[in-house]
């Protein structure tokens, strides 16, 4: 079966021409050809329609490869493009390249040509599927893919950046953030999906109520923001805060179910409230939080708020304790090889063994404990810890890289190099025992101190991953800057491998693109192995996830050493089958 070509041959010479299409037929082509030999001809046909590929002479009476060259340049299209030529030499040959050609092969070795052809287009396509991946990366870096509304990056920047514009001049702008009252009731009761769709329909009600200048956006969860950066004079808060309201009023219609949804709204204000974006989110946050305890619908931000948050007061004074007091505990998720199917580290993830509420995930005390630099004990508490933990691994034989996760606020942290330095003096462990996680956003705060950090812990032999790669800034550019050598993919882009195509593209290409920078690639979110098989057809390198391995404390972890297929036993591998 021979597969179609749109070749656009430039050349004077018809024999020739008929030479180069019994070639291409032989190669298993069928070409759809024009033939052209002047400039004119060359726009018109290509004006015309598209095409795969160009095959060109390199002199002709009225034209030359070049000036072709050239016009397929000027045009900004991504052609393949090769020389075929009886007359030219080797130099003129490098200098065509130069210039853009992709491949030059001469007339008496015609027979290169169907494989150089085939090449090309693999390549073209390959061009083309990656600009489409950093396209749509840099998509899901700003846009919420539920909503397609702007994120919570875009909003902040979109707040910063107006900020910035009103260099100090203090016209009013208004920050709102909202949540659904008793969401997660109507998700469990309803299910995901129409969860999902009640979701995307609040986001288009309010996209409709409010101007086209205002940012509207999903935060996260059920939580979304509206930012106006022009407040008139006119428009007093009170009335859009009732026309946000009464946008939502209306039940939704979720399957002909109709369901009423109400929202508690906190309203913060430039310049009054604050003249930073990380005041002005932090004081919407507050008096939303005001607004739901004391069911009122909306509140504006009022600093006697502040003190009004008890429940977040008792957990940091609690954590400072539990810190201090040794009620904190790393759990070890393995990490395995999809090369040699073996464990080959582990990341240590923090838990609360609060003596009441349990044990406490740490998405509950990260936050609070990073707004209010308890961080800084936190992370030394967790790297004390996991260093040990190493030693006694390497004291058993065991050769494994714990992963430790850093906040942006640790490598903000003047003194964390010393911190670190003292730890391996102390303890008398290695750096490369060790390897620590960042993020691109945690990195972009301040990348000239971020960078002069990474690169001092660097020297002294820590290592880097980028931690969730896909839902921040998603640079790979700036990516090479670092003294990065690995990534994780952000665990939802690999959990919905297996139902949306586009997460599974998205995968793939950063897979690709991290190779093509040398950069190791572990997939994080592995629950089954269809994921599994499927990144290890892709050509991932790592995989973590409850599929292998669940966090475990080091005890259970020596066991699943021993028992699990994908552990140290003698077990061959055969528990996945
Ligand atoms: P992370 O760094 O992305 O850690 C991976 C999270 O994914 C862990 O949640 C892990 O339990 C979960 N996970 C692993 N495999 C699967 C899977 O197959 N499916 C699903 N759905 N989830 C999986 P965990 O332990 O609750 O940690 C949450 C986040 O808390 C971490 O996300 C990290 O950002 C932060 N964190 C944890 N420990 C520390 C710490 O010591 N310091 C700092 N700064 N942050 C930490
Ligand atoms: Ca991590
Ligand atoms: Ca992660």
């Amino acid at each position: 079966m021979s597969i179609p070509l749109r070749v656009l041959i430039v050349e004077d010479s018809e024999d020739d021409t008929a030479f180069l299409l019994r070639e291409l037929r032989r190669g298993g082509y069928e070409p759809a050809y024009e033939r052209v030999q002047t400039l004119e001809a060359m726009k018109a046909a290509m004006d015309r329609k598209p095409w795969d590929i160009i095959v060109s002479d390199y002199m002709m009476p009225q034209f030359s490869g070049l000036d072709a060259l050239k016009l397929v340049r000027e045009k900004g299209l991504d052609l393949p493009f090769i020389i075929v030529s009886a007359t030219i030499g080797e130099d003129v040959a490098i200098a065509a390249m130069k210039t853009g050609a992709h491949d030059c092969i001469m007339k008496y070795n015609l027979k290169r040509l169907s494989p150089a052809v085939e090449r090309e287009l693999r390549e073209a396509r390959m061009r083309r599927e990656h600009a489409k991946a950093e396209a749509m990366i840099q998509h899901m870096a700003f846009y919420d893919t539920l909503t397609d509304l702007p994120n919570r990056n875009m909003i902040y920047n979109r707040l910063q950046d107006a900020i910035g514009i009103d260099g100090g001049q203090g016209k009013p702008m208004a920050l709102f953030v909202m949540d659904l009252d008793r969401f997660r009731e109507i998700n469990d009761t309803l299910g995901h999906r129409r969860g999902d769709f009640l979701l995307r329909q609040v986001g288009e009600r309010l996209q409709k109520a409010m101007w086209e200048r205002d940012i509207i956006a999903r935060l996260g969860g059920d939580e979304f923001a509206v930012l106006m950066p022009r407040l008139t004079q006119s428009e007093d808060i009170h009335v859009v805060v009732r026309k946000i309201l009464s946008a939502l009023e209306a039940p939704f219609p979720v399957e002909d179910i109709p369901i009423a949804v109400e929202v508690s709204l906190g309203i913060a204000l430039y310049p009054e409230h604050g003249t930073d974006a990380d005041t002005l989110f932090q004081r919407a946050d507050i008096a939303m939080y005001v607004a739901k305890k004391e069911g009122l619908g909306h509140a504006v931000y009022r600093s006697d708020q502040d003190r009004h948050n008890p429940r977040k007061l008792a957990l940091i004074s609690e954590l400072r304790h539990a810190i201090e007091h040794d009620e904190l505990v790393l759990y070890y998720q393995p990490t395995i090889s999809l090369k040699t199917n073996r464990v080959i580290g582990v990341e240590a993830l923090v838990r609360w063994q609060h003596p009441n509420r349990g044990m406490v995930p740490p998405d509950q005390f990260i936050g609070p404990a990073e707004q209010t630099g308890l961080i800084h004990p936190l992370t030394r508490w967790v790297m004390e810890a996991a260093m040990r933990q190493c030693r006694e691994w390497r004291r058993a034989g065991v050769d494994i890289t714990a992963s430790v996760n850093l906040s942006a606020r640790n490598l903000l942290d003047p003194k964390l190099f010393d911190r670190v330095t003292e730890l391996l003096r102390v303890s008398g462990g290695s750096a490369d025992w060790m390897r620590l996680e960042i993020t691109e956003s945690a990195v972009m705060a301040e990348p000239i101190r971020a960078m002069e950090v990474l690169l001092r812990l660097h020297e002294t032999g820590f290592r880097f991953s980028i931690d969730d790669f896909g839902t921040g800034y998603s640079s790979l550019a700036y990516l090479k800057k670092l003294p990065v050598d690995t990534i994780k993919i952000e665990r939802s882009f690999v959990i919905n491998m297996p139902k949306n195509a586009n997460d599974e593209v998205i995968v793939r290409s950063t897979v690709e693109l991290a190779h093509n920078l040398g950069l190791n690639v572990v997939a994080e979110g592995v629950e089954n192995k269809d994921v599994w098989d499927r990144l290890s057809a892709i050509g991932c390198d790592e995989a973590q996830g409850y599929y292998m391995g669940r966090p475990l404390p080091a005890v259970e972890l020596a066991r699943w050493f021993n028992e699990s297929p994908w552990g140290f036993g003698k077990n061959e591998p055969s528990g996945r089958t």
